[in-house]
């Protein structure tokens, strides 16, 4: 057997990976099987990336892959090398795209794992990619040898399917059975179809990709019966097909450790960004969009005792995906005056307090109070603003927690 790995095959305006490896298995010359069909996000951060970041991987079994490489030839010069150099700008893009550069590899030995797991968590170029047995184009070929040797022994699945070409071309508004989409929202192996808070749809994509949806479980089987209930439904519109991928997301395999540290001082910046600077000298970045992480840490103050993860931003601040207080440090406040309740107000460095209301003085002194959180546990952004590789806070072992 063997591997193939693709990736960098999307840009903004209609090409699509998972679609580029649908083709290829509804293709594959008949005496070849396939298995194993994978999706991995790479580093989150990574300078040149496309809009999902997203590599894909197949097992194929066969006993001779002449007849296999002369198909994946005539498969790179029609569909995917015209894609190289394509880029779209488009106003719903925050970010600047980089040109497609595709890659597909093939391995008849699985690379070390290593270099999946240098791909997941930091910036790496061409001069350490694994050489494949056989390789085809540029950038592309550093996901597709990550996702070829990727161990996958945890993992989640996501089944995807995409819509028919007439309405791929026509770009009209895609059609899933919501009434649906919420039966299997309850499905507790489902994660992340909805978001509760603010009702929307996680399931489908928002630009102009062959994608229809794609839906997140814990269970192949659950990701499989559900796609279909979807899909069968009157109210879905037609497809050409579904996969099962499994996948790294939901995994924190980009993050390490959780860290500790206590807080030295925070600012908050422009639509309620905030930064918190901890006395180890880590700088925490909670944005604007990370819901719950951003309350809390406004809410921080000196001296508190947190706990967090994220991800190392090329600005040297931790990004977080996640934050705890452990401990919350006492508020100093000035005692009130005995004879008529105002709160004391200090004379100066060394000198006793005075009644700003009765003039009495009073020695120098502070109360304690505490200060009581407005979350005990770990928090997390809202699941449309979560990373793909983001594990949602209530899988983990409470235990080790
Ligand atoms: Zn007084």
């Amino acid at each position: 057997m063997g591997w193939l790995g693709i990736d960098d095959t999307d840009h903004l305006d209609g090409g699509c990976t998972t679609f580029s490896m649908f083709e290829i298995i509804q293709n594959l010359p008949k005496q070849y099987d396939y298995q194993n069909v994978s999706l991995v996000r790479l580093y989150p951060f990574a300078k040149r990336r496309t809009r999902g970041n997203a590599a894909l991987a197949v097992e194929i079994v066969g006993e001779d892959y002449t007849e296999l490489m002369k198909f994946l030839d005539r498969y790179w010069n029609d569909k995917l090398l015209p894609l190289a150099g394509m880029i779209t700008n488009s106003k719903s893009s925050l970010r600047e795209q980089s040109p497609t550069d595709p890659g597909m590899v093939w391995f008849d030995n699985k690379p070390d794992e290593q270099f999946y797991w240098n791909c997941v968590t930091q910036e790496i170029d061409m001069s350490k990619v694994p050489k494949a047995a056989k390789s085809w184009g540029g950038h592309g070929r550093i996901g597709a040898t990550a996702v070829v040797s990727w161990p996958g022994k945890i993992h989640t699945f996501e089944a995807i399917t995409w819509r028919r070409q007439d309405a791929v071309a026509a770009k009209s508004p895609r059609i899933v059975d919501l009434d649906k989409l919420n039966d299997v929202d309850e499905n507790p192996d489902t994660f992340m179809s909805r978001d509760l808070r603010t009702n929307s749809v996680l399931i489908s994509p928002r630009g102009n990709c062959p994608v229809l949806f794609g839906l997140r479980a814990k269970t192949y089987n659950s990701a499989r019966s559900s796609c279909e209930y979807l899909i069968n439904s009157d109210n879905t519109e037609n497809v050409v097909g579904y996969l099962i991928f499994r996948t790294n997301q939901a995994t924190d395999d980009h993050l390490g450790n959780d860290k500790h540290g206590t807080v030295k001082e925070v600012t908050i910046k422009r639509r309620g960004s905030t930064k918190i600077l901890c006395q180890n000298g880590d700088v925490l970045m909670a944005f604007a969009e990370s819901g719950d992480v951003k309350l809390l840490a406004q809410w921080l103050k000196p001296r508190d005792k947190i706990s967090y993860n994220g991800l190392v931003s090329s600005d040297d601040a931790i990004h977080l995906e996640r934050l705890k207080i452990t401990e919350s440090a006492m508020l100093k406040v000035r005692p009130k005056c005995e004879e008529c309740q105002t709160t004391l107000k200090s004379m100066g460095k060394n000198q006793p307090l005075r009644c700003p209301k009765c003039k009495k003085r009073f020695p120098q002194s502070w109360n304690l109070v505490e200060r009581y959180p407005p979350f005990n546990g770990w928090v997390q952004p809202p699941e449309d603003s979560m990373r793909h590789l983001a594990k949602p806070l209530d899988w983990h072992d409470a235990k080790s927690w």
